[in-house]
């Protein structure tokens, strides 16, 4: 099955190297507070594009979330615009799909219910749905426990569901809120490892990645740009660095050991 086809995405424009995948532009948000509105983001300005990791990191509270459920198209922005491939959203983002801390596992459904609910919700018909979940889960390598319910799987196992979950809809921006905080530190490393060797290996079936961490080390690694977002007055971004390296596909192997 690691061979198949997770699926194809339907009726999305053929890729362009190094387009625009995601464009923020004076995006702000507040949230309704009791005597007047909470200010979160105060003007973001961001581009992902095409072939890019980009780590987002921020003191708590700074609107790291926000900023990731405004990409997802999952809230509204107060004022400015989030746009996909060059037309603004009016509506959940068909482009990305979200990795979360708590995994957001459904725990009534199975392991394979769980991983075919985003494609479900795409409207792809319950045959394709079903092979498309397996190849996924394999490829996370979870094969053969596509029958189990996510409360008999570890923390890691668990967030290899989740990843498969977001995944499986080929999305071209995967979005990730602190995927491996929850995890211990061994099974962070592993699963982070895994997915890096998938990246290298072309067999990520994304173009592009945010990843919210805390983690610096987690960001140099895996991130092909830092961008730290401050909370003062309000969140807007206050740093944004390049890291020397390649992107993973280019460097060929991946070498984490290099800068940890
Ligand atoms: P981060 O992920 O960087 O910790 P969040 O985006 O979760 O930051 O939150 C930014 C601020 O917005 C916080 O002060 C938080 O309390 C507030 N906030 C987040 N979500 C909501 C919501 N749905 N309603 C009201 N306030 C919210
Ligand atoms: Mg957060």
């Amino acid at each position: 099955a690691a061979d198949a086809p997770i699926t194809a995405p339907a009726g999305r424009p053929a890729p362009v190297r190094g387009e625009v995948l995601l464009r923020t532009r004076d995006l702000v948000k507040s949230y309704p507070g009791p005597d007047r509105d909470l200010p979160v983001l105060g003007g973001v300005d961001l581009d992902i594009k095409d072939g890019e990791i980009v780590a987002l990191l921020g003191r708590s509270g700074s609107g790291k979330s926000t900023l990731l459920r405004l990409l997802a198209g999952l809230v509204a922005p107060t004022s400015g615009e989030v746009s996909y491939r060059g037309t603004p959203l009016t509506g959940a983002n068909p482009g990305t799909a979200m990795v979360f801390q708590s995994f957001a596992l459904l725990p009534w459904l199975t392991v394979q219910q769980n991983v075919e609910t985003g494609l479900e919700a795409r409207g792809v018909p319950a045959r394709e749905r079903a092979a498309a979940a397996r190849a996924a889960l394999d490829r996370v390598g979870l094969d053969g426990f596509e029958s189990a319910y996510p409360k008999e799987l570890s923390g890691g196992m668990r967030q290899r569901v989740g990843f498969a979950r977001a995944l499986v809809v080929r999305p071209d921006v995967l979005l990730m809120d602190e995927p491996f905080s929850a995890l211990d530190v061994l099974t962070g490393q592993n699963l982070r490892g895994d997915l890096m060797e998938l990246w290298a290996a072309g067999e990520f079936p994304t173009r592009a990645a945010v990843l919210v961490t805390h983690n610096i080390e987690e960001a140099v690694t895996m991130a092909d740009r830092i961008v730290v977002l401050g909370a003062r007055p309000y969140g807007h971004i206050t740093a944004e660095f390049d890291i020397p390296l390649a992107h993973p596909r280019e460097r060929g192997t991946p070498q984490f050991d290099a800068l940890v």
